[in-house]
């Protein structure tokens, strides 16, 4: 009998308990549904997608079929095109992909199969001793860890379904090698690549934006074209071979991983917390409506180099470094005083690892609305943290070409440099210490 697998996060073959489960039962019909729901996706996620379903397409022998429409009118169609006895999916727990879900299972007359998960841990499954969820990301860890998890998935020999006719694939993007990491070919090159040696500086290079110490998967983790558990078995093949200072990075690693869990965890108890304050205790802060400095923020020309740099880099590749994502967010809502969706929703739009779960709670976390202790009145310096993490400024200068010509760390304060402004980098649009009092002054009002 047939089995349909229904591809959404999880574009890839290898260690997919969703396709193994199918390919134990029967010949297996690949698709993917262009949900007219994702039709606002911007362009980076666009390109992305379009790259990793193309390697899809090719490791599934070409038979991976894709079709427009609701996937709850499109995969009871296939179906009965098909023949299927069955529907499988890897699990969802985003409010979106939980509703989509229980429609298409409603208007199936076949089961909706559903196997793992796009973590290493399924969403919900760590508690505390009493049931209850967790708020705090230290303790969660801990229990994450405790859990533990499967070790991959082997990869199926599939027979796959032939007689099924898609829509021609989307035009493929052209390629660069960010997006070719996008790929699960290009994932895994990436990964080994990276797991190779550069990880072992990962804990002192992580949060340096001017060198290239991170591993960059967070788009193929977003599309499912590597999964977690692939990259912490990988983690615990290699560490009894590297060094004690190695082996920290490695944990380092395996931690940022469990943000990622953390934070769908979070979503999956708290799915408000998409576009919501997370805690109450900052709900009444007053906040400025998004104007003309909203729109400087977006385009990088606020005249803080760190912030402008960061906001380019996200214009110009779909993604930006985790240190520059807090400063760029920092600035918004402590600086500017714009509450977090506003550039939650801009981020979305422009990062190629959109992914609402991480962005939502990273910009709470930010924000002070979140799951952290961490404090409102913590509010970033974005001229120390380039001094600090871009120490030569290269940073700076690669994505801000009207700074070029200011040399060294001097790039993070150009208006002390005679000339530094002379080549169209603006003014700043604010007086950081003025802005840092009355974001405290607005915090106080709402906790007297
Ligand atoms: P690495 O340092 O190599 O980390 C490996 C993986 O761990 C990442 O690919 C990611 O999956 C996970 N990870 C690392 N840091 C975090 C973190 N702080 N929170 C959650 N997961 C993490 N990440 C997204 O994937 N999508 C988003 O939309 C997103 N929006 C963010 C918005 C803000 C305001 C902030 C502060 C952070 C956001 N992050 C988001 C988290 C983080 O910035 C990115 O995951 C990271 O920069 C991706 O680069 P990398 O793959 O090289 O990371």
């Amino acid at each position: 009998p047939a089995q349909l697998v229904w591809f959404r996060r999880d574009l890839r073959v290898r260690d997919h308990p969703a396709l193994a489960a199918a390919a134990a039962a029967g010949e297996v019909l690949p698709v993917f549904v262009a949900d007219p729901a994702f039709a606002g996706a911007g362009a980076p996620r666009t390109a992305a997608l379009r790259t990793a379903l193309r390697a899809l397409h090719e490791s599934t022998d070409g038979a991976l079929v894709v079709r427009s429409g609701r996937p709850e009118e499109v995969i009871p169609a296939l179906v009965r095109e098909a023949g299927a006895d069955a529907v499988h999916v890897s699990g969802e727990s985003t409010p979106f992909g939980r509703r989509r879900d229980a429609r298409v299972e409603a208007a199936l007359d076949v089961p909706l199969v559903a196997t793992g998960s796009p973590y290493a841990v399924t969403p919900g499954r760590v508690r505390k001793g009493d049931g209850a969820p967790f708020r705090v990301f230290t303790p969660f860890s801990r229990a994450w860890l405790e859990h533990g998890w499967r070790a991959p998935a082997e990869r199926p020999s599939a027979r796959w379904v032939r007689r099924v006719v898609g829509e021609p694939l989307p035009e493929p993007p052209a390629t660069s090698a960010e997006l070719s990491w996008a790929s699960e070919e290009g994932a895994l090159e990436r990964w080994r690549a990276f797991l190779d040696g550069p990880i072992d500086d990962y804990d002192a290079a992580r949060d340096r934006p001017d060198l290239d110490g991170t591993s960059r998967l967070s788009i193929a983790l977003k599309l499912g074209t590597v999964h977690p558990r692939t990259l912490l078995a990988d983690l615990d093949a290699v560490a009894p071979r590297r060094s004690r200072a190695a082996q920290r990075s490695l944990k380092r690693f395996q931690a940022e991983l469990a943000w990622r869990e953390f934070y769908a965890d979070v979503l999956l108890h708290h799915p408000s917390s998409a576009w919501r304050d997370l805690g109450a205790q900052l709900r009444g802060i007053a906040y400025d409506e998004p104007g003309p400095l909203f729109e400087a923020w977006c385009a990088g020309r606020t005249g803080f180099p760190l912030v402008d740099a960061g906001m380019r880099q996200l214009l110009a590749e779909g993604w930006m470094h985790n240190r520059v994502r807090m400063v760029t967010a920092s600035f918004l809502t402590k600086d500017l005083h714009v509450w977090w969706p506003y550039g939650a929703r801009f981020f979305l739009e422009h990062l190629a690892d959109g992914d609402l779960a991480s962005n939502s709670h990273g910009w709470q976390w930010v924000a002070g609305t979140g799951t952290d202790a961490a404090p409102y009145f913590r509010v970033f310096n974005p001229v120390l943290q380039g001094q600090r993490y871009d120490p030569d400024g290269d940073y700076v200068r690669r994505w801000v070409p009207e700074l070029r010509h200011v040399a060294g760390a001097a790039v993070h304060e150009p208006w002390k440099v005679p000339d530094g402004l002379a080549h169209g980098y603006p003014q700043r649009i604010l007086d950081h210490a003025v802005e840092r009092r009355e974001a405290l002054d607005r915090l106080a009002a709402v906790s007297a």
